[in-house]
């Protein structure tokens, strides 16, 4: 049976996420765009005028938005007419993210945020389809504190966590107690360009603000569980993070270390990873068809060969092998404005409407 097609918008459509959300969202089979918004500076003009430039996509723009007013994102009432579901990606203070995005939730609109205003709200679920579907149970308690019938936000986690979270969360059922990651983060994840950033040719800076700190504390809430209205997080693993920025295009990679009360075999973890496929059979446009690949060679993932891996939808993981000081280490690979940004977002959003209009 075909899907009745819901009439969706990207806010901040002129910046990296937005381009990219833009480029997954052309012809998608669910959703047609119908409100694309940013910030004063672009509202009113063509799309194609407001982005000029800073277009960074591969493909070109789509021709079905080329012309299309882009409206001020702050004109909630204009913003929210025309859609039922607003993708948010904009680079505001956070305290002006929220405002903006619970405006639109109490416009009975539902947000899918890539920002981080609202991840540590305890009745707004930090999703991942593949690993906590169930948290959108929370949504009934966040619309009653936002006055709202369907209304709602649900928030993407940061994109250094997709990284590395998807290949831990099979091996949880041998209790992981500590984690210790060095996340490898690409250019794109801070909105930027190689070609336009000339302190990152020849370099490493070991400082992303606020990211080790999301590092550590987002997974908590993601493997949480649901109790009284509110997400509770677990309380182990401890993690321990550092997220350094590279010379790399597109590809966030990690290297993990980790310790287990009960300690996996090679084997065990090999086929704990191969056969976790959560939302198969849901048949959602963008899911990966292997959400976790396993590569045997010594020299991968590596962003330029694996970051594309299903669309960027899908994690790499590769070096599987022993750690003197944990149980055992290994290396992961996602591609970052993908499936740690727009693909994410997107996923969610189908994830979202298959669950809620079945
Ligand atoms: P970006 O390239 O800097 O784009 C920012 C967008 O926000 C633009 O569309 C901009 O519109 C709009 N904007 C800026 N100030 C605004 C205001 N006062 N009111 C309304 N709109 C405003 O940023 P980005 O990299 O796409 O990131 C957007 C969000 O996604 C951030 O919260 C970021 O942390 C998150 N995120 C990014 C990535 C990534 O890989 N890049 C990954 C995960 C999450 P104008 O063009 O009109 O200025």
């Amino acid at each position: 049976m075909k899907r009745k097609q819901l009439r969706v918008g990207v806010v901040g459509a002129t910046g990296t996420v937005g381009q990219r959300l833009l480029t997954l969202l052309a012809g998608h089979p669910w959703f047609e765009v119908t409100v694309l918004a940013a910030s004063e500076a672009s509202a009113g003009k063509r799309y194609a005028d407001a982005v000029g430039t800073r277009w960074a996509m591969q493909e070109p723009i789509p021709p079905a938005f080329s012309d299309r007013e882009v409206l001020s994102a702050t004109d909630v009432s204009r913003v929210t007419e025309e859609a039922d579901l607003l993708f948010c990606a904009v680079s505001m203070p956070a305290d002006e993210t929220r405002a903006l995005e619970e405006a639109y939730a109490r416009a009975e609109v539902t947000v899918v945020s890539n920002n981080s205003a609202c991840r540590t709200l305890p009745d707004v679920p930090v999703l991942i389809p593949e690993v906590n579907g169930a948290h959108l149970e929370v949504l009934s308690a966040q619309r009653a504190r936002l006055g709202t019938k369907r209304g709602c936000i649900l928030c993407k986690p940061n994109c250094s966590v997709q990284s590395y979270l998807p290949a831990l969360t099979p091996l949880l059922p041998f209790g992981i107690t500590d984690v210790s990651v060095c996340t490898y983060q690409a250019v794109s994840g801070a909105g930027k360009r190689l070609s336009d950033w000339g302190e990152i040719a020849d370099n490493v800076i070991p400082y992303i603000a606020g990211e080790e700190e999301k590092s550590e504390r987002e997974p908590l809430k993601i493997w949480g569980w649901v109790e009284d209205g509110r997400i509770l997080p677990v309380w182990e693993p401890r993690i321990s993070a550092q997220c350094v920025r590279v010379g790399v295009s597109d590809g966030h990679t990690a290297c993990v270390n980790v310790k287990f009360r009960h300690r996996p075999t090679r084997e065990e973890i090999l086929s704990a990873w191969e056969s976790y496929a959560p939302i198969d059979g849901m048949a959602l446009p963008h899911a990966p068809k292997r959400f976790l690949t396993y590569l045997e060679e010594a020299d991968r993932p590596q962003p330029r060969l694996d970051r594309d891996r299903e669309g960027g939808m899908g994690i790499t993981v590769g070096r599987l092998r022993p750690d003197p000081v944990f149980d055992w280490k290994f290396v992961c690979l996602s591609h970052n404005t993908l499936r740690g940004a727009a693909g994410g977002a997107v996923l969610m959003a189908e994830y979202y409407t298959a669950k809620a209009f079945p």
